[in-house]
């Protein structure tokens, strides 16, 4: 399960490396977002960029 390359943050060498976000899913379940220096990965079953790493990134959209 690799990590997937974020287009709007710059994770590698990231000072939030490590940091796991909590997402809450559609069905009521939780979810676990973590930032790796390769990019997001969340613990969902979805194979691609899922919208709880979505939600993540637009976080920081909102900052920058
Ligand atoms: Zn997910």
């Amino acid at each position: 399960m690799g990590a997937h390359k974020s287009d709007i943050v710059n994770t590698k060498n990231h000072p939030w490396l490590g940091v796991r976000w909590p997402v809450k899913g559609s069905t009521g379940n939780k979810y676990i977002v973590t930032m790796f220096n390769s990019g997001f990965d969340c613990d969902c079953m979805a194979y691609r960029k899922c919208k709880h790493i979505k939600e993540v990134e637009a976080k920081f959209e909102d900052v920058e």
